[in-house]
């Protein structure tokens, strides 16, 4: 990205930005380089600086930081620049621990071990800051842990002009592609996509304290699982509690 690719996007409309900075420099140019290996930091950062001088109140950018273990060893020090740098009502925060989701060289990296464990901690260190959390907005508000992919009018237009619904680990698989975009215009398979936004609830789902936020749909791809299911309810805890102290 550049300023002048920043302007053109407002211009035209697009208005919601979600960009990753894994952390200080050093951390995330140790995953995040270009193909030369020159870091992308320093870019991404002055960037991030170039929203401040945007005067409209649609645009805002969701900053994104994958954790690994070495971004949360040094996760106070980033905090702490979050803050001094990233201020304005413009910007929100969002901490996620780095999966590996089986591509290119996933199994190079170390993971953290306690997700759940990892990112309370990290919105409880936020608190020093009053950092505007996404999770606040994100995993509080009803259906608002309903994936994307989930939703009826949600596709995605890959490089190719394929149409589709995951961006994540099921981004090159077929049952992911609903149709195509090319000259003669967009074609979908509704009753493919269907898959991914219809179906019933499981028993287990009726009883959660979070249904009326996920409604089964955190994941459609894996819907049969629900290992997933207790991190998300203690981060809604934790997001409410971080609600109630950054709006007091
Ligand atoms: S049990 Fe899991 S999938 Fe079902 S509503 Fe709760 S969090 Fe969502």
């Amino acid at each position: 990205m550049t300023p002048e690719m920043i302007d053109n996007f407002i211009s035209n409309n697009i208005f919601r930005y979600q960009i990753t900075v894994d952390g200080m420099e050093k951390d995330h140019d140790s995953s995040r380089y270009l193909a030369g290996k020159q870091g992308s930091w320093k870019t991404i950062i002055e960037n991030l600086k170039y929203f401040k001088t945007i005067n409209n109140k649609n645009v805002s950018v969701l900053i994104r930081s994958n954790i690994t273990p070495s971004i949360y060893h040094n996760i106070d020090e980033w905090l702490e620049y979050l803050h001094n740098n990233f201020n304005e009502p413009i910007f929100r925060m969002h901490f996620e621990t780095a999966k590996n989701f089986g591509k290119m060289n996933d199994f190079n990296f170390n993971l953290i071990e306690n997700e759940t464990e990892t990112v309370l901690d990290i919105i409880e260190r936020a608190k020093k800051w009053y950092l505007p959390l996404e999770l606040v907005g994100f995993r509080t508000l009803p259906f608002s842990m309903v994936c994307y992919a989930a939703r009826q009018f949600h596709y995605i237009v890959d490089y190719n002009g394929e149409i589709k619904k995951c961006t994540s680990a099921s981004l090159d698989e077929p049952y992911n592609i609903m149709g195509a975009l090319d000259s003669s215009g967009v074609k979908i398979d509704y009753k493919k996509a269907a898959k991914w936004t219809s179906y019933e609830l499981s028993e287990k789902c009726k009883t959660c304290d979070i249904l009326g936020l996920c409604y089964r749909r955190k994941c459609p791809v894996s819907k049969e699982n629900f290992h997933n299911c207790n991190h998300l309810i203690e981060t809604y805890y934790k997001g409410l509690e971080y609600y109630y102290l950054t709006n007091k």
